[in-house]
């Protein structure tokens, strides 16, 4: 296992301009899930690391070593994509082994080690079987065998779970994590789901438009959102971002609206912000005090907890009720607590506190 640093990373594509000035440290044994929307850059600056695709500006080393130039072939990575890219016209057992065959490894060695490998997979069964045979899940191992039996230094995954239904990516969501902790090789995985990436991930990184607009252990992440794109795309219900004020006095404004009266957030006194709220910390209660009254106009209940869509003097609000908690009245005022609140400024989209 190696590890991997990339080092002001540009790509462009003609005018188009991918990835923008990524610094990153991997750390050996680490695993990496790099989640951003469609388009953000992410498969690019995997395919860099990998040799697939050259770098316009920077550096990819590994362990130290520089690579750019380098085959991608000689850098000891291994990529499993989403597609599984198998070879139609040959068994499960010789899509495994087939790096091993071009590597010159004599047949026993490799026969051996293509039933290692299966057997860690559980697909020993399935050796003479042809990919057209074979169930997308069933598919998505033969990639990963083919992957782990060359021992590489670095895996990446490129979405490989994408194609699959949402069993069976959690069952293999958890296999790809039970697999890492035994093989300790250094992961870097590329997904847009931000559920995948939260639960699978060591540290996440977080593109978006070519840029890294954060990296940190998922909880991190989720609980300090480092911008006002991190704070809308990790979470589901996402956060609730509201236009908002601080006044020179740090008294938090949204249009009349004192939501946390007698605080002063200081830090963002006299700046214009968005104010965010995760779903679940939103308290409905009785319309009494001067607040906005909201109405809600869909309730979806998901079994495990209840989603309530409402509005109320043009703002948009999403809550997030346990199951259990007691119905809420068609229209309410909320309560924000002081701890759940995250400011971003309106202008930068960065956190101020
Ligand atoms: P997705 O989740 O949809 O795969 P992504 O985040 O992986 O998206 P990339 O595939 O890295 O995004 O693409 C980043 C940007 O670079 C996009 O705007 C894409 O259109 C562009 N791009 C990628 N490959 C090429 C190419 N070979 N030629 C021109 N533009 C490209």
């Amino acid at each position: 296992m190696a590890a991997i640093e990339l080092a002001g990373i540009e790509k462009r594509f003609g005018e188009s301009h991918a990835v923008r000035g990524v610094d990153l440290a991997i750390a050996s044994g680490e695993f990496v899930v790099i989640l951003g929307p469609s388009g953000c850059g992410k498969s690019t600056l995997l395919r860099m690391i990998a040799g697939l695709e050259a770098v316009s500006a920077g550096t990819v080393s590994l362990d130290g070593v520089p690579m750019n130039g380098v085959e991608p072939g000689r850098r000891g990575c291994a990529m499993v994509f989403q597609n599984y890219a198998l070879y139609p016209h040959m068994t499960v057992a010789e899509n495994i082994g087939y790096g091993l065959r071009v590597a010159g490894v004599p047949k026993r060695e490799r026969e051996a080690r293509v039933r290692s490998t299966a057997a860690m997979l559980d697909i020993e069964t399935l050796l003479d079987r042809r990919p057209a045979a074979l169930s997308g899940g069933q598919r998505q191992r033969v990639a990963m065998g083919r992957a782990m039996i060359r021992n590489p230094r670095v895996f990446l995954f490129d979405e490989p779970l994408s194609n699959l239904d949402a069993i069976l990516r959690q069952q293999m969501r958890g296999e790809i994590k039970r697999l890492h902790r035994e093989l300790r090789t250094t992961s870097v995985f590329v997904t847009h789901d931000q559920v995948e990436a939260m639960g699978m991930a060591d540290r996440l990184v977080v593109m978006n438009a070519g840029r890294v607009e954060q990296v940190g252990p998922p909880a991190d992440v989720f609980r300090r959102p480092a911008s006002r794109f991190v704070a809308g795309f990790i979470g589901a219900p996402r956060m609730n971002l509201i236009d908002a004020a601080v006044t020179a006095e740090g008294t938090l404004a949204v249009g009349g609206w004192r939501p946390c009266d007698g605080l002063r957030f200081r830090a963002a006194a006299g700046r214009a912000v968005h104010l965010g709220v995760r779903p679940d910390a939103l308290a409905p209660m009785p319309p009494a005090g001067g607040g906005p009254v909201f109405t809600a106009d869909l309730v979806e209940d998901l079994g495990t907890e209840i989603h309530v869509h409402a509005r109320g003097e043009g703002i948009d609000l999403i809550l997030q009720r346990h199951a259990d908690a007691p119905p809420i009245d068609t229209s309410f005022a909320v309560a924000i607590p002081p701890r759940a609140v995250h400011l971003f400024d309106a202008e930068t989209g960065l956190r101020i506190e």
